[in-house]
């Protein structure tokens, strides 16, 4: 089964290869939809196909482990990739194009050019820790845009700012492809799904689902009426109990991501990003 479907997957690995599929494509009167991703594909990612399916006709999935999104003290070299266990899992979901673009095709010699973000791109979050992530996201992410062309894109809320972030930079500068977003996949015990687990020891696995259990309890709490930020400490403490290092838990408007301090001001989403050993995990909830 899984032979036969990778052996009908499309893959390209340059930009006019993608484009003459995607220009066939639309010969037919078909629709495309586009999924970027950094590879080491789990069922989180493959969600994204299986909403795409239902936006388009046709889905591309893009694996690119982005350099420059990653500062030089991250994990880029260590990132996890393995394309021929990433193109079974895209093939069984009935993907038809798999993308896979060289550093040097997406960033040539002479490669001078950036797109400058704010708004949700520094809205205090993710960007206060890793402040050129998300021009490095944005400038891909454009080009991937411009190199395929589709009518739909799909990202997940699991990156939520990173969302906002995309959302944003597709409105300001016009691009015509939609932006949708796709629920978190979490495991049984709620640790969201994400290609940075493999690097949790056991005792980590077992302490990393605490960190949406916190974000659980604190929407629960406000919920209930708890102040905003009684919630947020408790839920602080909470992680701190489990053995993480957090680096943000906040309350933000769901669409701006701007502070808020009342619930009656929202839709309120609950972010955080917090350490446990060397793996930086991120999560995130409606209220
Ligand atoms: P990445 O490969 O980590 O860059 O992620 C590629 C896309 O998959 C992004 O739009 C992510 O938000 C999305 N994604 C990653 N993990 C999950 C998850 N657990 N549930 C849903 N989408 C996810």
């Amino acid at each position: 089964m899984v032979a036969d479907s990778v052996s009908r997957l499309e893959i390209a690995g340059d930009v006019a290869s993608l484009r003459a599929k995607v220009a066939e494509w639309r010969r037919l009167g078909e629709t495309v939809a586009l999924a970027p991703t950094m590879g080491a594909l789990h069922d989180g990612h493959i969600s994204l196909v299986a909403q795409a399916k239902k936006l388009a006709h046709r889905v591309v999935m893009s694996i690119f482990v982005n350099p420059t999104q990653f500062a030089p003290t991250e994990d880029f070299s260590a990132y996890p990739r393995m394309v021929e266990a990433d193109a079974a899992k895209f093939a069984a979901a009935e993907g038809d194009l798999l993308f896979l673009p060289s550093a040097a095709e997406v960033y040539p010699a002479g490669f001078a050019s950036q797109i400058i973000t704010a708004g949700p791109a520094a809205a205090g979050l993710e960007d206060r820790f890793r402040p050129t992530h998300f021009a490095g996201v944005a400038t891909v992410v454009a080009k991937l845009l411009n190199q395929c062309r589709p009518d739909v894109a799909v990202f997940g809320e699991k990156d939520y700012q990173q969302l906002k972030v995309v959302t944003q930079m597709a409105r300001d500068l016009d691009f015509e492809t939609q932006i949708f977003g796709a629920p978190t996949v979490r495991e049984a015990d709620g640790l969201a799904l994400s290609s940075r687990n493999v690097y949790l020891s056991a005792d980590e696995r077992r302490a990393a689902p605490a960190l949406y259990r916190a974000l659980m309890a604190c929407a629960a709490e406000i919920r209930a009426g708890a102040s905003i930020e009684a919630a947020l400490v408790a839920a602080r403490e909470a992680l701190a109990s489990a053995g993480f290092a957090a680096d943000y838990v906040e309350a933000r408007h769901a669409e701006t991501l701007s502070p808020i301090s009342l619930r009656a001001n929202g839709p309120i989403r609950l972010l955080a990003a917090a350490r446990l050993g060397k793996t930086r995990l991120i999560d995130n909830i409606a209220v």
